[in-house]
């Protein structure tokens, strides 16, 4: 089993709701436990003229590969309505492989770490709720150093269910 943290984004149809409904669609995943979900954020999109996102990270426990693990996440998203028109467009779902265990992923399909996660506040705030801070990454980086790095800008923190 590896320890994987999942982030998650939605800035369309009920943004809180589809990240509940994700949740639950990870529970459902085979060979796999959800051990812990952050509280919910809400973040400025990176693009402007977008809705805010509503931001959460998810840590599994999962015996799937890395990449039966982005079939899965591909399969959720596409069954809450994800449509890729555009980079970085707004979304219905986003989930994103941000840590695998202790490894290094560099796949065509597949880059673990989350190559941005480093300057994401909407990502690092809400998996330090669920990682130890003295955790480091596969490519020898701490996550208290990356917080340190990461300043708590354009973020609000939902009170925890909401
Ligand atoms: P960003 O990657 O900047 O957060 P995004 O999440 O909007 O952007 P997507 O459209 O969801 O990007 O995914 C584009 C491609 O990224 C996917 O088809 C997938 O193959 C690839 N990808 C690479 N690394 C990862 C990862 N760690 N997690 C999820 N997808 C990844
Ligand atoms: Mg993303
Ligand atoms: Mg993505």
């Amino acid at each position: 089993m590896e320890r994987i943290y999942i982030g998650m984004g939605s800035n369309l149809a009920a943004p809180q709701e589809q990240l509940r409904n994700a949740v639950q669609a990870l529970t459902q995943l085979p060979k796999t436990q959800l051990t812990g979900v952050s509280a919910f954020y809400q973040s400025d999109s990176l693009l402007p003229g977008q809705p805010r996102y509503t931001n959460a990270v998810a840590a599994l426990e999962s015996a799937l590969t890395p990449l039966e693990l982005l079939d899965a996440l591909q399969a959720i998203e596409n069954q809450q309505g994800r449509e890729r028109l555009e980079r970085w467009g707004p979304r219905t779902l986003d989930l994103d492989i941000l840590l695998f265990g202790d490894r290094l992923i560099d796949e065509p399909r597949l880059k673990v770490p989350h190559y941005q996660m480093q300057e994401r506040a909407f990502v690092l705030y809400p998996l330090a709720e669920l990682a130890p801070a003295q955790l480091e990454l596969a490519d020898g980086r701490r996550l208290s150093d990356l917080l340190a790095a990461c300043p708590f800008v354009g973020l609000d923190r939902l009170a925890t269910g909401d």
